[in-house]
């Protein structure tokens, strides 16, 4: 197991045991790869696998992939935090953006989201694991934020992010992701079907919860040369 074609297939076979170990339908969590610090080059690779969503954490290096692969049909996921002065290329460029925790950068995303493209799927980062993360918005205003974000005209609000804290096991780890869940269901807005939850470590603790994206980095491309 060493090259990304490998780890891809044992990747998915992990996600297919995890969902029928669920109970879940096949193919009910889909898989984005998450390709930060890889060049275009490992990207394709698992292109070349059949994988298609891929995950950017940073603008401008995803910028330069999207570039460098422009001549595939790739769906890019942004699911890095987001500084307020760069919301354009994210409207333009993106499919999803996972990472919205508040209102004045879902405002920029829906004014910036250009007429030709449909409306930009969103979800919201929620900070399930209070004083450890610095980014989400907390629980107690997600509700607030939720409906002004489905109220904009551009966007389409399709549900919940989450980045809990590394949990010591299994049933730790199933907590933080059904705390996700049940402030999904706790919103009772129409039209969101989107739990993004779950990593290269906790992915099956995700599923059993609910994630219908899990966000896999490690388990695909190898450990990361630089911390991200
Ligand atoms: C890096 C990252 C991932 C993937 O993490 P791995 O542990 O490498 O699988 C998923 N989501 C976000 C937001 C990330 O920054």
């Amino acid at each position: 197991m060493n090259g990304i074609a490998e780890r891809l297939a044992a990747t998915r076979l992990r996600l297919r045991l995890a969902e029928r170990q669920a109970g879940r339908a096949q193919g009910s969590a889909g898989l984005i790869a998450v390709g930060k610090t890889w060049g275009p080059d490992a990207l394709a690779q698992a292109y070349a696998q059949g994988q298609r969503d891929f995950g950017e954490n940073y603008l401008q290096e995803a910028l330069a992939k999207q570039d460098e692969l422009k001549d595939l049909d790739i769906v890019w996921h942004f699911i890095g935090p987001i500084q307020s002065n760069k919301t354009k290329p994210l409207a333009e460029r993106f499919q999803w953006v996972h990472s919205v925790d508040r209102l004045k950068i879902a405002q920029r995303l829906s004014e910036q989201r250009p007429a030709d493209l449909p409306p930009l799927n969103v979800c919201l980062q929620v900070n399930v694991s209070g004083e450890a993360s610095k980014s989400g918005v907390a629980p107690a205003e997600l509700g607030a934020l939720a409906r002004s974000v489905a109220a904009l005209p551009r966007l389409k609000l399709r549900g919940l992010m989450a980045i809990p804290a590394p949990a010591e096991d299994f049933a730790a780890q199933r907590m933080a992701f059904r705390g996700l869940r049940e402030a999904l269901e706790g919103l009772g807005l129409d039209g969101l079907d989107t739990l993004s939850m779950g990593m290269s470590d906790d992915l099956e603790a995700a599923v059993w919860e609910g994630a219908t994206w899990v966000r896999v980095g490690t388990a695909i491309f190898g450990q990361r040369a630089r911390s991200a």
